[in-house]
């Protein structure tokens, strides 16, 4: 794989794909084996957390044998995703802690990046970055050389994102989640691109949705000429001029084996882009007339998860994902189920999309239990 420039700030290239460290095989040789195999594959950049299970522990075998010299290793965490002792606080000294355990269990000397986990709202961005929080923390590591570079995941609001960014000359990488069913931050990727700072996506194949075979994009897929449907999500967010790299979850050699092969292929034509775009345009919620999650019908006086149950319909009907629809189906019933309906007829008063509420359940039912 080609490398290109991981933003401005650091320095530093990446390959267009990188490896996600969330989930790895639970035997440690096959881990290991993998791991190297997507090193080998052209793979630099790691993203793990002190939050994955064993995933640094693996990384730290992993990493022998000269593989260390080969990546940028990024770990991170933040007391509000994970607590590993009940004062962990977010403070300069608690991160400074996180950070030396954290170098323990990957066995190395090092970290490229440690990053503040998961901003998800203005309270834990003002924790991370008040004086004497978690940057702090960081900053004082970089100094001392157990950290080379900083940066931030996030799962916060568009708007306060793009407020952070103009003040967050600390950051040197984001990572957030997009693909073409969601394209929330595309603005947010544009503007961090802008300002320097390495763009790193997670989720580009929609946690896993479009890796199935869905007879709706597999339609759209063949329309321009792309071979399946991950290499189609794959190849779409690489086509934005502002993504450096996207994480690839693996479970085995085959999953490296072909979102490299997507991620060489050339990407989309801002013609075909703008053909995805329209497509899942045309699919939206809305424009389908389907359930759009309002909630309006809420709450069920039987305490049916009206707008979950007919999310999972949705993904089935309108995007052909029959298996997620069915794991939506399932998590939306793990309390109570469409049978407990007791027909007062309630939630089609109040449907904003003067749905057929009751024959739709029961049709999730039928199609998705
Ligand atoms: S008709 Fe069924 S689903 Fe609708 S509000 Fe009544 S009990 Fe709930
Ligand atoms: S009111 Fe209608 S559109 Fe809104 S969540 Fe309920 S079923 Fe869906």
């Amino acid at each position: 794989m080609e490398l290109k420039s991981f933003g401005k700030r650091c320095g530093l290239e990446v390959a267009p794909v990188s490896i996600g460290a969330m989930r790895f095989p639970e035997d440690c040789t096959d881990a290991v084996s993998l791991i190297r195999h997507a090193i080998d594959a052209g793979m630099r950049y790691i993203d793990t957390s002190r939050g994955y299970g064993e995933s640094e522990f693996k990384l730290g075998r992993a990493l022998k044998d000269g593989y260390r010299e080969k990546v940028i290793l990024s770990s991170k965490c933040s007391p509000w995703c994970k607590k590993v002792r009940p004062d962990d606080d977010g403070s300069a000294d608690s991160v400074r802690r996180r950070i030396e355990e954290q170098l323990l269990r990957l066995d190395v000397e090092y970290l490229d990046f440690y990053q503040v986990w998961s901003v998800h709202n203005r309270e834990a961005w003002e924790l991370a970055t008040k004086k004497g929080g978690m940057v702090d923390g960081i900053q004082k590591a970089i100094d001392e050389g157990l950290v080379k570079h900083t940066g931030f995941t996030t799962h916060d609001t568009v708007e306060n994102l793009l407020e952070y960014l103009d003040t967050a000359d600390w950051a040197e990488v984001i990572l957030c989640t997009y693909n073409f069913l969601n394209r929330t931050y595309e603005p947010v990727i544009e503007k961090a691109h802008a300002k320097g700072l390495g763009t790193i996506v997670m989720n580009p194949v929609g946690g896993g949705k479009l890796t199935g075979n869905s007879p709706v994009i597999m339609e759209l897929a063949s329309q321009l000429g792309v071979a399946s449907v991950p290499d189609l999500a794959v190849r779409y967010v690489l086509s934005n001029p502002n993504v450096d790299t996207i994480l690839c979850g693996m479970q085995k050699h085959t999953d490296i084996d072909a979102t490299v092969a997507a991620a060489t292929q050339p990407v989309l034509s801002t013609e075909q882009r703008e053909t995805v775009n329209a497509f899942f345009e045309a699919h939206s919620r809305e424009n389908v007339k389907f359930c759009t999650a309002c909630k309006y019908c809420m709450p069920c006086p039987a305490g049916i998860d009206i707008p979950g149950i007919l999310g999972a319909l949705y993904e089935e009907r309108f995007l052909g994902l029959t298996e997620d629809a069915k794991r939506t189906y399932k998590h939306a019933t793990r309390d109570i189920g469409p049978a407990a309906c007791t027909d007062c007829g309630a939630c089609e008063e109040k449907c904003t999309q003067q749905l057929s509420v009751r024959a739709e359940l029961k049709q999730a039912m039928k199609r998705l239990a």
